[in-house]
Protein backbone atom coordinates (compact mmCIF):
# COMPACT_ATOMS: atom_id res chain seq x y z
CA UNK A 1 0.00 0.00 0.00
CA UNK A 2 0.92 3.56 -0.58
CA UNK A 3 0.46 5.34 2.90
CA UNK A 4 1.15 8.83 3.75
CA UNK A 5 1.30 10.91 6.72
CA UNK A 6 -0.18 14.89 6.39
CA UNK A 7 -0.29 17.72 8.69
CA UNK A 8 1.35 20.88 9.26
CA UNK A 9 4.54 21.81 10.90
CA UNK A 10 4.91 20.78 14.76
CA UNK A 11 2.22 18.15 14.33
CA UNK A 12 4.93 15.39 14.58
CA UNK A 13 4.61 13.22 11.17
CA UNK A 14 8.40 12.82 10.85
CA UNK A 15 8.25 11.44 14.33
CA UNK A 16 5.71 9.41 14.46
CA UNK A 17 6.49 8.23 11.19
CA UNK A 18 9.72 6.94 12.37
CA UNK A 19 8.21 4.78 15.15
CA UNK A 20 5.82 3.13 13.05
CA UNK A 21 8.65 2.24 10.51
CA UNK A 22 9.92 0.21 13.21
CA UNK A 23 7.22 -1.40 14.33
CA UNK A 24 6.13 -2.77 10.90
CA UNK A 25 9.78 -3.79 10.61
CA UNK A 26 9.06 -5.08 14.02
CA UNK A 27 6.11 -7.60 12.70
CA UNK A 28 8.23 -8.10 9.62
CA UNK A 29 6.54 -5.93 7.24
CA UNK A 30 8.55 -5.05 4.19
CA UNK A 31 8.27 -0.98 4.35
CA UNK A 32 9.96 1.98 2.05
CA UNK A 33 9.60 5.22 3.96
CA UNK A 34 10.90 8.73 2.24
CA UNK A 35 9.56 12.11 2.16
CA UNK A 36 8.23 14.79 -0.02
CA UNK A 37 9.10 17.32 -0.89
CA UNK A 38 12.74 15.19 -1.52
CA UNK A 39 13.12 11.70 -1.21
CA UNK A 40 16.12 11.39 -3.79
CA UNK A 41 18.58 13.46 -4.93
CA UNK A 42 17.13 15.17 -7.72
CA UNK A 43 13.64 16.04 -5.76
CA UNK A 44 16.29 16.95 -2.77
CA UNK A 45 17.86 19.36 -4.64
CA UNK A 46 14.46 21.20 -5.72
CA UNK A 47 13.42 21.10 -2.11
CA UNK A 48 16.24 23.34 -1.44
CA UNK A 49 15.03 25.65 -4.04
CA UNK A 50 11.67 26.10 -2.96
CA UNK A 51 12.81 26.07 0.95
CA UNK A 52 15.78 28.74 0.51
CA UNK A 53 14.52 31.39 2.88
CA UNK A 54 16.63 33.65 0.14
CA UNK A 55 13.98 32.82 -2.35
CA UNK A 56 11.09 35.78 -1.39
CA UNK A 57 10.69 36.37 -4.81
CA UNK A 58 9.55 32.97 -5.74
CA UNK A 59 5.97 33.14 -6.81
CA UNK A 60 3.27 30.69 -5.57
CA UNK A 61 2.38 29.14 -9.20
CA UNK A 62 6.74 29.00 -9.48
CA UNK A 63 6.77 27.08 -5.71
CA UNK A 64 3.78 24.68 -6.84
CA UNK A 65 5.29 23.79 -10.11
CA UNK A 66 8.31 23.31 -8.13
CA UNK A 67 6.69 20.91 -5.70
CA UNK A 68 4.72 18.98 -8.44
CA UNK A 69 8.22 18.91 -10.47
CA UNK A 70 9.65 17.18 -7.21
CA UNK A 71 6.83 15.09 -7.08
CA UNK A 72 6.91 13.74 -10.39
CA UNK A 73 10.43 12.70 -10.13
CA UNK A 74 10.10 11.27 -6.49
CA UNK A 75 7.05 9.50 -7.28
CA UNK A 76 8.36 7.64 -10.95
CA UNK A 77 11.83 7.11 -9.70
CA UNK A 78 11.64 5.93 -5.77
CA UNK A 79 8.14 5.20 -4.56
CA UNK A 80 6.45 3.49 -7.55
CA UNK A 81 9.45 0.88 -8.18
CA UNK A 82 9.21 0.22 -4.87
CA UNK A 83 5.45 -0.19 -4.76
CA UNK A 84 5.60 -2.86 -7.70
CA UNK A 85 8.10 -4.43 -5.97
CA UNK A 86 5.22 -5.69 -3.16
CA UNK A 87 6.89 -3.02 -0.72
CA UNK A 88 4.27 -0.88 1.56
CA UNK A 89 5.55 2.86 1.24
CA UNK A 90 5.12 5.36 4.14
CA UNK A 91 5.41 9.18 2.51
CA UNK A 92 5.90 11.91 4.86
CA UNK A 93 3.56 14.46 2.79
CA UNK A 94 2.44 14.26 -0.24
CA UNK A 95 -0.02 16.22 -2.92
CA UNK A 96 -2.68 16.79 0.21
CA UNK A 97 0.19 19.46 1.10
CA UNK A 98 -0.07 21.00 -2.36
CA UNK A 99 -3.66 21.01 -2.35
CA UNK A 100 -3.72 22.67 1.26
CA UNK A 101 -0.82 24.82 1.13
CA UNK A 102 -0.24 25.89 -2.52
CA UNK A 103 -4.03 25.32 -3.79
CA UNK A 104 -5.90 26.81 -0.78
CA UNK A 105 -3.42 28.71 1.83
CA UNK A 106 -1.75 30.28 -1.05
CA UNK A 107 -4.75 30.59 -2.93
CA UNK A 108 -4.28 29.12 -6.39
CA UNK A 109 -7.17 26.86 -6.18
CA UNK A 110 -7.60 22.97 -5.39
CA UNK A 111 -8.53 22.26 -8.65
CA UNK A 112 -5.65 23.75 -10.03
CA UNK A 113 -3.03 22.72 -8.03
CA UNK A 114 -5.00 19.15 -8.49
CA UNK A 115 -4.50 19.40 -12.44
CA UNK A 116 -0.99 20.49 -12.60
CA UNK A 117 -0.44 17.41 -10.16
CA UNK A 118 -2.47 15.12 -12.61
CA UNK A 119 -0.08 16.32 -15.30
CA UNK A 120 3.19 15.11 -12.66
CA UNK A 121 1.94 11.52 -11.75
CA UNK A 122 -1.67 10.87 -13.25
CA UNK A 123 -4.58 9.73 -11.18
CA UNK A 124 -2.25 8.01 -8.91
CA UNK A 125 -3.07 8.51 -5.21
CA UNK A 126 -2.08 7.59 -1.84
CA UNK A 127 -4.32 4.25 -0.86
CA UNK A 128 -4.94 5.87 2.73
CA UNK A 129 -3.23 8.99 4.79
CA UNK A 130 -3.39 10.23 7.77
CA UNK A 131 -3.74 13.26 8.48
CA UNK A 132 -2.37 15.00 11.73
CA UNK A 133 -4.62 17.65 12.96
CA UNK A 134 -3.38 20.11 15.66
CA UNK A 135 -3.91 23.95 16.64
CA UNK A 136 -1.71 25.51 14.53
CA UNK A 137 -0.56 27.69 17.16
CA UNK A 138 0.61 24.32 19.62
CA UNK A 139 2.11 23.06 16.23
CA UNK A 140 4.57 25.90 15.72
CA UNK A 141 5.49 26.03 19.67
CA UNK A 142 6.56 22.66 19.43
CA UNK A 143 8.72 23.79 16.97
CA UNK A 144 10.07 26.60 19.01
CA UNK A 145 10.53 24.42 21.72
CA UNK A 146 12.21 21.78 19.93
CA UNK A 147 14.14 22.51 16.86
CA UNK A 148 15.79 25.41 16.82
CA UNK A 149 16.93 25.10 13.47
CA UNK A 150 13.69 25.37 11.96
CA UNK A 151 12.79 28.24 13.74
CA UNK A 152 13.61 31.35 11.35
CA UNK A 153 12.65 29.80 8.20
CA UNK A 154 8.88 29.02 10.37
CA UNK A 155 9.10 32.39 11.14
CA UNK A 156 8.43 33.75 7.80
CA UNK A 157 5.00 32.44 7.61
CA UNK A 158 2.37 33.88 10.08
CA UNK A 159 0.35 32.23 12.20
CA UNK A 160 -2.42 33.58 10.13
CA UNK A 161 -1.08 31.46 7.16
CA UNK A 162 -1.07 28.09 9.26
CA UNK A 163 -4.37 28.53 10.06
CA UNK A 164 -5.19 28.30 6.54
CA UNK A 165 -3.13 25.68 5.94
CA UNK A 166 -5.49 24.07 8.79
CA UNK A 167 -8.52 25.02 7.00
CA UNK A 168 -7.11 23.90 3.23
CA UNK A 169 -6.44 20.45 4.82
CA UNK A 170 -10.36 20.48 6.17
CA UNK A 171 -11.71 21.24 2.79
CA UNK A 172 -9.29 18.29 1.20
CA UNK A 173 -10.82 15.72 3.97
CA UNK A 174 -13.95 16.64 2.43
CA UNK A 175 -12.62 15.89 -1.16
CA UNK A 176 -11.14 12.34 -0.18
CA UNK A 177 -13.03 11.62 3.35
CA UNK A 178 -12.53 7.78 2.64
CA UNK A 179 -9.05 7.78 2.02
CA UNK A 180 -8.13 10.35 4.79
CA UNK A 181 -8.00 9.52 8.36
CA UNK A 182 -7.42 12.71 10.78
CA UNK A 183 -6.01 11.79 13.87
CA UNK A 184 -6.16 14.80 16.81
CA UNK A 185 -1.55 15.13 17.10
CA UNK A 186 -2.67 17.17 20.48
CA UNK A 187 -1.57 14.43 22.24
CA UNK A 188 1.54 12.52 23.66
CA UNK A 189 3.76 11.00 20.80
CA UNK A 190 2.58 7.62 22.30
CA UNK A 191 -0.66 7.61 21.79
CA UNK A 192 -0.65 9.37 18.42
CA UNK A 193 1.59 6.42 17.36
CA UNK A 194 -0.95 3.83 18.94
CA UNK A 195 -3.69 5.69 16.97
CA UNK A 196 -2.17 5.54 14.08
CA UNK A 197 -1.03 1.99 14.42
CA UNK A 198 -4.29 0.75 15.34
CA UNK A 199 -5.71 1.73 11.88
CA UNK A 200 -3.39 0.80 10.38
CA UNK A 201 -2.98 -2.54 11.23
CA UNK A 202 -6.33 -2.91 10.27
CA UNK A 203 -5.61 -1.63 6.64
CA UNK A 204 -2.72 -4.22 6.80
CA UNK A 205 -4.39 -6.79 8.38
CA UNK A 206 -1.92 -7.50 10.97
O1 LIG B 1 7.44 18.35 6.01
P1 LIG B 1 8.47 19.42 6.24
O2 LIG B 1 8.29 20.13 7.54
O3 LIG B 1 9.86 18.95 6.02
O4 LIG B 1 8.15 20.48 5.08
C1 LIG B 1 9.07 21.45 4.77
C2 LIG B 1 8.41 22.79 4.61
O5 LIG B 1 7.75 22.89 3.35
C3 LIG B 1 7.39 23.13 5.66
O6 LIG B 1 7.66 24.44 6.13
C4 LIG B 1 6.09 23.12 4.92
O7 LIG B 1 5.23 24.04 5.46
C5 LIG B 1 6.49 23.48 3.52
N1 LIG B 1 5.64 22.92 2.48
C6 LIG B 1 4.83 23.76 1.71
N2 LIG B 1 4.07 23.22 0.71
C7 LIG B 1 4.08 21.90 0.46
C8 LIG B 1 4.89 21.05 1.23
C9 LIG B 1 5.67 21.59 2.24
O8 LIG B 1 4.81 24.96 1.93
N3 LIG B 1 3.35 21.43 -0.54
MG1 LIG C 1 8.63 16.68 9.59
Amino acid sequence: LFITFEGPEGAGKTTILNKIVERLHQHQIDVLATREPGGIEIAEKIRDVILNPAHTAMGERTEALLYAAARSQHFFEKVEPALKQGKHVLCDRFIDSSLAYQGFARGIGIDEVLAINEFAIGKRMPDITILFDIEPAIGLARIHAHNEREVNRLDIESLSFHEKVREGYREVVKRYPNRIKVVNADQSIDLVVEEVWHILKGILGE
